[in-house]
């Protein structure tokens, strides 16, 4: 199976995703926790790029490209081995990051994008998608203190069209992506997470 986490800086995506690693290593299964953009060396060193700022200004169609180029290293290296292996993967961010950052965020018109998910996905997604949603000053306030790199630093404008951008995923692919308050309480969320596994696993 394969889960991914989803949502805007602060929603809380990544403690969750984190949760259901432990939950399922707890129970005795096969399961591997990682990361977009990253999860393999390769992609690791172009996440490292995409979020170093620097002086020359960044196309956000470079940025497009690099965000594939790391999906794909992901992909072939890393997931799709793991699937094949039986193991769950839960991955924090995946294919509808790029959707809703760089369509709904920069303007990249969204069919676009999603062809070139296709390419770099193989056809690949998610079984199931958890979509934290939470409103923007608030996922911003939670990440105030510490330092943000640099599409964090994005004007709030930019992360109403990424929350907007998620929520509009989520309305076309019910079945697949499952929206959740981000304001509810960690062990809340939680629960509901375990609820969606446990009812997708017995289907
Ligand atoms: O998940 P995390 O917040 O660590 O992601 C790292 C950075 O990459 C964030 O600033 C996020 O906004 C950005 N990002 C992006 N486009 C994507 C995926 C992530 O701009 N498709
Ligand atoms: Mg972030």
């Amino acid at each position: 199976m394969f889960i991914t986490f989803e949502g805007i800086e602060g929603s809380g995506k990544t403690t969750q995703a984190k949760l259901l690693y432990q939950w399922l290593i707890d129970s005795g299964k096969e399961a591997l926790f990682t990361r977009e953009p990253g999860g393999t060396p390769a992609a690791e060193e172009i996440r490292e790029f995409i979020l170093t700022e620097r002086e020359e200004p960044f196309p956000e169609n470079a940025e497009l490209f690099l965000y594939m180029a790391a999906r794909s290293f992901h992909v072939e290296n890393f997931i799709k081995p793991a699937l094949e292996n039986g193991t769950t993967v839960i991955s924090d961010r995946f294919s509808d990051a790029t959707i809703a950052y760089q369509g709904f965020g920069r303007g990249i018109p969204v069919e676009k994008i999603e062809y070139l998910n296709s390419i770099a996905t193989k056809g690949l997604k998610p079984n199931i998608t958890f979509l934290i949603d939470i409103p923007v000053e608030e996922g911003l306030r939670r990440i105030k203190k510490r330092k943000l790199d640099r599409i964090e630093k994005e004007a709030v404008e930019f992360h109403q069209r990424v929350r907007e951008g998620y929520l509009q995923i989520a309305k076309r692919e019910p079945d697949r992506v499952v929206v959740i308050d981000g304001r509810k309480k960690v062990e809340e969320i939680f629960e509901i997470i375990k609820t969606t596994i446990e009812r997708k696993a017995d289907a």
